[in-house]
């Protein structure tokens, strides 16, 4: 079994119900974070996992609203550990300078700390593996690959497949529909995927709104790409513009005209539980 913990459903606008895009992902006794969205920390706290027992961060994109709390994440975890465990952080090309320039900006605050700790001698302790595509080896019974996705202009942009005793999740990330998330999603069980509403986002006339509609999926898209791998699964989330809490019946209606699976959104800590075969 792979549970989905959708810890963030939010977007780039800031909303008092909603953190920003985050996805907790558990199987085998490990915890994956896809994105570390505005609160991401609270809510993986929320959902009873501690920034020390995160066996790795895995970032789909570097747009702002997908690594905001990276650094809250990297601090807490040094913080809160007493084994030289290192962080692990995987993303794609350029996440490994993003890290830098963060652990840089926390420059300050590392030095303040090791000196006044005794027991704290070290900065934090970091593993970043930048990928576009195939096996991500981290050592623990959950086999991650990544894909390319299509996120354009925003290069490059990857998404992330779990593979956990016969059950296979795929997390999308932002990306329009392509070949690069069809083959990632090709025989897995459960799709999670970004959507904004385009219907509602085209008749807004704020351009800097109309920008976002050619490099993300509406619900129908995402739907589509859900029906062409065949998941019995969709999880919706990082709805724009977003709905209010225990609503998205109408983006459901939207994305089950493409996709007879079960459909699956909702608030942030939503969990959704994936059996292979079962759905
Ligand atoms: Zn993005
Ligand atoms: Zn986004």
């Amino acid at each position: 079994m792979i549970a989905i913990t959708l810890l963030g459903t939010g977007s780039p606008m800031p909303d008092p119900d909603r953190a920003g895009p985050a996805t907790l992902i558990q199987a085998g006794g490990e915890n994956y974070v896809v994105d570390c969205g505005r609160g991401v920390v609270m809510r993986l706290v929320a959902a009873g996992v501690a920034p020390g027992a995160v066996t790795a961060v895995l970032v789909t994109h570097l747009h702002s609203d997908h690594i905001t709390d990276l650094g809250d994440i990297i601090t807490t975890h040094w913080v809160t550990t007493f084994e030289p465990t290192p962080l692990r952080i995987v993303g794609p090309p350029g996440i490994r300078a993003t890290v830098d320039h963060i652990v840089a900006s926390l420059g300050p605050d590392i030095g303040y700390r090791i000196a006044h700790h005794d027991d704290l001698n070290r900065a934090p302790l970091l593993a970043v593996t930048e990928v576009v595509s195939g096996p991500v080896e981290l050592g623990g019974s959950v086999a991650i690959s990544a894909g390319p996705t299509d996120h354009r202009p925003v290069h490059p942009s990857i998404g992330f497949r779990f593979d956990h005793e016969g059950t296979a999740v795929v997390v999308a990330g932002d990306t329009v529909p392509c070949a690069g998330l069809d083959e990632l999603c090709a025989g897995s069980d459960a799709l999670v995927h970004t959507v904004i509403r385009k219907d509602i986002i085209a008749d807004i006339p704020i351009q800097r709104l109309q920008d976002t509609l050619d490099y993300h999926s509406s619900p129908a898209e995402a739907a589509q790409t859900a029906a062409r791998a065949g998941v019995g699964t969709l999880v919706l989330t990082h709805y724009v513009p977003a709905f209010p809490s225990g609503g998205g019946d109408d983006w459901k209606a939207l994305a089950a005209e493409h996709f007879a699976g079960r459909i699956e959104l909702g608030d942030d800590l939503h969990r959704v539980e994936i059996e292979h075969g079962r759905s």
